[in-house]
Order: C-alpha cells, then structure tokens, then sequence
C-alpha cells in the first residue's frame, strides 16, 4: 500500500516525532502556530496534483473549474476579513508576496525606505543578504532606546531619503504600528506606502490592532503566523491598478502554478479567522502576551518598551552576563522554545545576541489562559536566573510536559 506509515515508515516517524515534539515542548516562538486539522486536510488534498496557472476563470490549463472554485473562495473570505477590494491568494510565502510587491511597484535600484533587520524589521525590508536589499537601494530606520517608533525621526529619514516605496511592519515589535502616521510620513515623501503584516495580521483581522487599510496603498501578510493558517503569503490592496500590477509580477512574473491545496487551506483558515470563536482567540492571545510581560518585568527583566501590545514580548539581556543565545538553549532544555533576537542598543553580533522574543499565539491555540502564562513566565524567570543549572533546566522540561499534556493539540499526525 502507499500508506506512508508502510510505504515510507522514515519520514512517517520523523513525522510522528514532530507531532510529539510539538506536543510537549511549549512552543513560544512569535512566529509560529497550530493550524486546526480542517486546513491540514486541505493542504493533503488532491488539489496538490493541479495545475492552475493563472486567476480564476482566466487559467491556462483545463480542468480548473474546482481550482477556481477554491481560489474564489480564499480571495472573497480574504477581503472579507481584512475588508479590502482584492487579494492575490498565490504567494507562496511571506517573501514572495514582499518580492511580487516590489517587482509591481518598482523599478530596479529605487530606494526602498524599511525597518532595520536588527531594529526589528524583516529580512525582505531592505535587508542586504535579500534580494530587496540587493536590487533595490535600501535604507533604513529603527526604534529608539526605548524600543519605540519615534515617527518623527521616520519623517525626518523619510524626508531626505525620499524612498519610493516605504515599507512598515516588523518582526520583533512589541508596540501597535501607526498606519495613519506611516501614511502621513509617505505623503511627506511622496512615497508608495506598503504595510507588511505578517506577525498582526491574526489580530487586525479581529479588530485588536489598527488596520493597515485605508492608509496602506498595498498591504502583505503570511498565513501562518497568527493567522494559523497554511505556510503561505497574501497580498491586499484598495487600488484597482496595484492590483493588476501584483497579479502580473506573482504570475508570470515571479511564481508559475499556485499552491492550489495551500490555497484551498488558505481558505479554510480565512473562515476560522471569521468566526466568532476567532475574536475570542484574538483577545486571548493578546491577554497572554501582557502577563507574560508583567510577570518578567516584576521578575526584574528588561523587557523592551516595558510591555506589549500585541502577541509578542522582547527581553533584553544587554544588562546580563548571558545572552540570547545562551537564554534561548537553556529554555529549550527546559522545555520551553523561543528564539534568540536583536535588541535596540545591541552589542553582540546577530548570531548571539541580547535577547529573546516569546509570543503567545501558539499556546493560545492550545487553550491556554492567563493563569498557565503566569506560571509558564515564572518558569521562563526561574531558568533565566539560573542559566547554568542543567539539572534544574531539566526538571521544569518535566513540569512543562505535564503542563502542556493538559492542552492537546493532535490526536494524529496525518490528517
Ligand atoms: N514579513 C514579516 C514581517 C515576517 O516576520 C516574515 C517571516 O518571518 C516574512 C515577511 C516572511 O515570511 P516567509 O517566511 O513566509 O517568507
């Protein structure tokens, strides 16, 4: 049979394996979530064997007509949920809808104005190792000491660079994003405003960051943040003309045949995040990421601009011996996985760092609440102000299991 537990029994324990790993490690990364099994099956369905070149009802291949079905879907429930006029549902991550952006907007070399990697910002704002920091001229502006967007100082940057694009959204941001700021200081320049919300986007959608629209003339996200979604990109605009220009660089400019199974899980994920239940979510993980912040702040961390508000908190460990990639080893053999990260007024290279990012939505996918997060934020405390006890680190992962097989997340692997 090509069941894969028979057929290909090595990659179906690796499998199994992950499945057990995410089930009893907390999973803290701000980046990362559980996806409910209806967007699994999607993603394991048929529609991986068609091809669909092409939009809906305009396709170069035959055979399309549920194609079409499941790509109108995910585009009605995208500008739905983020009450726009069109979205392009094909990007196959979060790079390449930023990549179709600029290919749609720009002309090689223009200047693109973007949040510095190591402020916060994403690779594909500019970053030299990335394509839109190596074809096109990119330059930068950060937070302050304080951890903050001082909008001002982006006005003033904004104003002698001159971009024609600026791009807003990050990374490693703890505080809400003013879009209606952004806007003015694109203005100012003359700029193509472009908000990139992969790590919001879960909470825009449910009303618990300002949204990006109208200020924003063209707005990405991906699918799997706190979406909880499929691994994947979108892109969104309010103008007919961006539109026409995005569907061209995605296909045929930058992708051939969509992803027609992460599409149909595209569009599965967008109803879950029309749900009521999803508002709920929305606002639990918000009420998370808060007491974990005040949990390390009453703890004695430095938790950068204080708090959050959003689904992610930054530590920052300039004040300590250790840095964030000794905090990040030591939590992972307590059972707890975060990821070590820059952090405003760096000092060690972007390899070690001086900090940490923790997030919530993964945990809240599971069911957690405030109290677990208290507890789990102590713990995180407990293993920070005793980075070389192994055998203490050793014991919380035992805790961490036992508290984590109280929230099942997969009854099986394959969906
Ligand atoms: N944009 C932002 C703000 C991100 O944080 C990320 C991923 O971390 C991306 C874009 C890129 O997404 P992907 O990893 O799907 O290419």
């Amino acid at each position: 049979s090509y069941a894969i537990e028979t057929f290909d029994p090595e990659i179906f324990q690796a499998i199994e394996n992950e499945r057990e790993r995410q089930t009893d490690h907390l999973e803290m990364i701000a980046s990362e979530n559980f996806t409910i099994p209806a967007v699994m099956e999607a993603m394991g369905s048929v529609f991986t064997n068609k091809y669909a070149e092409g939009y809906p009802h305009k396709r170069y291949y035959g055979g399309c007509e549920y194609a079409d079905v499941v790509e109108q879907l995910a585009i009605d429930r995208a500008c739905e949920l983020f009450d726009c006029q069109f979205a392009n549902v094909q990007p196959h991550s979060g790079s390449q809808a930023n990549g179709a952006v600029y290919a749609a907007l720009l002309k090689p070399y223009d200047k693109i104005l973007g949040m510095d990697l190591s402020h916060g910002g994403h690779l594909t704002h500019g970053s030299k190792p990335s394509f839109s920091g190596k074809n096109y001229q990119s330059f930068t502006y950060g937070v302050e000491l304080d951890g903050r967007i001082n909008y001002d100082r982006v006005m003033d940057i904004a104003k002698i660079v001159q971009p024609k694009i600026i791009v807003c959204g990050a990374s490693a941001y703890a505080r809400e994003i003013d879009f209606k700021k952004f806007r003015e200081i694109a203005d100012e320049a003359g700029a193509i405003l472009f908000a990139d919300i992969a790590h919001i986007a879960g909470l825009v959608c449910a009303g618990e960051h300002p949204s990006p629209f109208p200020y924003a003339d063209v707005v990405t996200t991906t699918t799997h943040k706190t979406l909880a979604g499929p691994r994947g990109g979108m892109i969104m605009t309010n103008d007919e003309d961006i539109a026409k220009k995005i569907n061209s660089a995605i296909f045929p400019g930058l992708q051939g045949g969509p992803l027609v199974h992460v599409v149909a899980a595209k569009a599965v994920g967008f109803k879950h995040n029309l749900s009521d239940e999803w508002k709920t979510y929305a606002k639990q993980v918000k009420a998370n990421a808060s007491t974990l912040a005040e949990v390390l702040v009453a703890r004695g961390y430095d938790v950068v601009s204080g708090g959050t508000d959003n689904h992610l908190v930054l530590v920052s460990f300039l004040d300590k011996e250790f840095s964030g990639k000794d905090a990040d080893a030591a939590l992972g053999a307590a059972g707890i996985t975060v990821n070590k990260n820059t952090v405003p007024g760096e000092t060690r290279s972007p390899f070690v760092t001086s900090g940490i990012r923790i997030g919530s939505p993964a945990l809240t996918s599971r069911g957690m609440k405030e109290a677990e997060f208290e507890i789990i934020a102590n713990k995180i405390a407990d293993v920070l102000d005793n980075i070389n006890d192994s055998a203490l680190h050793a014991k919380i992962k035992e805790e961490m299991k036992e508290l984590a097989s109280n929230f099942v997340i997969y009854e099986k692997s394959i969906y």
